[in-house]
């Protein structure tokens, strides 16, 4: 792991060089411009002089700090996860926020499947991402990606908190993630909105009008009740977030869902969380590259542009990659290749390192 440069780094994050070069000597570390700093160091230093940076991949030397000046942040809108457990209602619920979404924004549309949708109301925008498995979602934290802003945990009025309430509570909480309450199934005659509140306050999940923090709705997702407070809500939640990001950058952001077309090639669903992302850029996602032949929005339209918060079709890959993928967009069609082959050997050496230590341990257990 290289980082950057003292003299890159400097230009990054908008400092004078000698700057850096001072508060490095501070903490007893002797570098000149044309050295490199690990990405440990380039998060301490940029954490010390008050900039935020992301390092993109610090197991690549392509590491990449992405710093944004307050001024070029623009408010952006939300990205929201549905959770809970199995059967109460997830993609019920999911399923009505999108019929109001679709009555709400362009007439006639109808959502394709690509793993996420876009809902408007009162001209605010939702973005809602299919619930991953809790694998892939924790997979994706790991590799530092901020996956949602808000989680809206569903769990049945006549049935409670169960175990995937629970797990999905600990997802919350780690990714220090709001969580929004829709008490779903209030139709059902064995429903008990006040017994989930209660079960809920055991796992620090507290109603507001309790003294806590989270924001709960009772709904019915099969009979479409209070839907619209559900979006509400949402908006509400997410304004307390004050979420902003850079438009005017190069895109940068993760893999939603993927998969190898019969007549379209390989088409990743991406979700991008920085820049604006247009036909003919050049994209690395994971193993895959290749310039931007189309994008494609959830309703099935082209679009040229794809900004902060927008989930879009990318079609135009050399290769199908892997939900939980970062992407980005280069510059330089050569320098994306190359990263895209490096991974790719990558990728390979440590499957064959995997199999020949299977074969080994096979091996011992034969003697
Ligand atoms: P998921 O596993 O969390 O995605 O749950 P589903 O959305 O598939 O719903 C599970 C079952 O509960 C289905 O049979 C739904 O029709 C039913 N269901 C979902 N929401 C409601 C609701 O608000 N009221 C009632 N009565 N049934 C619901
Ligand atoms: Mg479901």
């Amino acid at each position: 792991p290289q980082g950057t440069t003292v003299a890159k780094f400097a230009e990054l994050i908008g400092v004078p060089p000698n700057d850096v070069i001072k508060r490095l000597f501070m903490l007893g570390q002797v570098l000149t411009l044309t050295q490199s700093m690990g990405d440990d160091l380039v998060e301490l230093i940029a954490d010390d002089m008050g900039r935020k940076v992301r390092v993109v991949s610090p197991e690549e030397e392509y590491a990449v700090v992405y710093h944004d000046k307050d001024e070029d942040l623009k408010p952006r809108p939300p990205v929201v996860t549905v959770m809970g457990h199995v059967d109460h209602g997830k993609t019920s619920l999911l399923d009505a926020i999108r019929d109001t979404g679709v009555a709400a924004g362009e007439a006639g549309g109808i959502t394709q499947h690509i793993g996420a949708s876009v809902v408007e109301i009162d001209g605010k925008q939702i973005t809602f991402i299919d619930t991953p498995g809790h694998e892939a979602f924790t997979a994706m934290r790991a590799r530092g990606a901020q996956v949602t802003d808000v989680i809206v945990l569903v769990v049945a009025a006549d049935d409670g908190v169960m175990p995937q309430t629970v797990e999905a509570i600990n997802h919350a909480k780690a990714a220090e993630v709001p969580i929004v309450v829709a008490v779903n199934k209030i139709d059902k005659p064995g429903a008990n909105p006040d017994r989930v509140r209660q079960e809920l306050v055991e796992y620090g999940v507290i109603p507001e009008e309790w003294g806590g923090t989270n924001m709960f709705v009772e709904v019915s997702a099969k009979q479409r009740l209070h839907i619209d407070d559900v979006l509400e809500t949402i908006i509400l939640q997410a304004d307390v977030l004050e979420l902003k990001a850079n438009p005017d950058a190069e895109a940068s952001g993760f893999v939603i869902e993927a998969n190898l077309d019969k007549g379209r090639g390989p088409v990743a669903t991406v979700l991008v969380q920085r820049g604006t992302l247009h036909p003919g850029d050049i994209v690395v996602a994971g193993t895959s590259y290749g310039r931007v032949r189309a994008l494609v929005n959830p309703l099935g339209k082209h679009v040229d542009e794809a900004y902060p918060a927008d989930p879009v079709e990318i079609l135009g890959l050399n290769s199908v990659p892997v939900a939980g993928d970062e992407f980005r967009v280069f510059d330089d069609e050569r320098d994306a290749r190359k990263l895209a082959e490096e991974r790719a050997l990558r990728a390979r050496l440590a499957e064959q390192e995997t199999k020949s230590h299977v074969s080994l341990d096979d091996l011992f257990s034969r003697i």
